[in-house]
């Protein structure tokens, strides 16, 4: 079975309207100069900001919490030592171009390399995706031989960053597969572009057999404003449930009052905190690293201040385990 070749058409619209330029950037956020000599000069990882997120950043300081997570600052050239390009050494568990297989009864689905916007501490953002190839039969094949997998993880980049013809095709291939009873969407598009999820899309995963799972990636309550809360309200209509996963970041969610706020204004928008991920230690974020200790104190702080259904877990991926470690 050969699927056809799968567009990223959105992803071209999307960077005609985001900010790639830091110069057009620190003009619309009227940087002093002062500030403008904290950003890094060169970034391996370019700059891919939504206008409706550069909207929502306070204007003139390094210290909102939405610009720390997008813009890159000077200390991304810094060289610390135990910051690496794959800390979770994704690469060796890649059975086929676009499939990783890591854990028991779950596989990942690399679908394209584009996201809606670039996070500075992405452990991804050195990821040698296959952009070339387009033909998944391997992958495919792979899934059907492997009758334990029960779950498919649409991973990216961004899976949302793909046409409604492309993800049709690949959930209708997937819904094809009988011993496939999950599939799982990690995006941070209704945080970023809301308006992706629209009537068409709904349409699509609507017709869908399995179930479906949307984790979104939110890391402050910031992110979720009333068009974005509509967005997920739309997802859960359709009976798919909504999970949050965040990276503890430095200078971004690191105190107890900011923390809860994040975890009360999630469950207020129907979404459950899932997982709150220890930073992996991708080369240019060790400014972003936050100590282990410090996020029990935080889980502990939201435990005893909110519902029991607002506390993540706190994990840390250690490559060669068979799961993410609770700690
Ligand atoms: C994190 C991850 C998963 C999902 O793990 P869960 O604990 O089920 O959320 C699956 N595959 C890979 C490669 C992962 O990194
Ligand atoms: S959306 Fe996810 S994959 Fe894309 S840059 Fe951000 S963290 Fe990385």
């Amino acid at each position: 079975m050969t699927l056809s070749i799968i567009k990223p058409t959105l992803w071209r619209q999307i960077q005609r309207e985001n900010f790639t330029s830091i110069q057009e950037l620190s003009e619309f956020l009227e940087l002093s100069e002062e500030h403008q000599s904290r950003i890094a000069k060169s970034s391996r990882f370019a700059l891919n900001l939504p206008r409706r997120l550069a909207r929502k950043m306070a204007k003139n300081t390094l210290d909102d919490p939405l610009f720390r997570q997008f813009v890159p600052l000077a200390e991304e050239e810094l060289n610390s030592p135990g910051f690496v390009a794959d800390p979770v050494c994704d690469n060796s568990f890649r059975k086929e171009k676009k499939l990783l297989h890591k854990y028991h009864g779950r596989a990942l689905w690399l679908t394209t390399s584009a996201c809606a916007m670039h996070c500075r501490y992405c452990f991804r953002q050195n990821f040698p995706y296959e952009s070339a190839a387009t033909d998944i039969t391997k992958e495919l094949d792979y899934l059907k031989e492997h009758t334990e997998i029960q779950e498919i993880i649409l991973s990216g980049g961004d899976p949302l960053s793909l046409s409604d013809s492309s993800l049709k095709e690949l959930l209708q291939a997937f819904d094809a597969i009988p011993h496939i009873q999950r599939i799982r969407f990690h995006t941070r598009f209704p945080l970023g572009i809301p308006e992706r999820i629209d009537a068409p899309f709904l349409a699509l995963l609507s017709g869908i057999q399995k179930q479906i799972y949307f984790i979104i990636h939110c890391n402050h309550p910031k992110e979720l404003d009333a068009d974005v809360i509509a967005a997920l309200k739309r997802l859960s209509k359709l009976g798919i449930p909504l999970l949050n996963q965040s990276v503890l970041l430095k200078g971004v969610n690191d105190d107890e009052k900011t923390f809860l706020s994040l975890s009360e204004a999630l469950i207020n928008a129907g979404v459950i905190p899932y997982y709150l991920h220890v930073l992996d230690p991708v080369a240019g974020a060790s400014h972003f690293m936050v100590e282990e200790e410090r996020g029990r104190e935080l889980i502990r702080y939201v435990q005893e201040h909110s519902s029991g259904y607002s506390v993540p877990r706190l994990v840390r991926e250690i490559a060669g385990s068979p799961s993410k470690t609770f700690l």
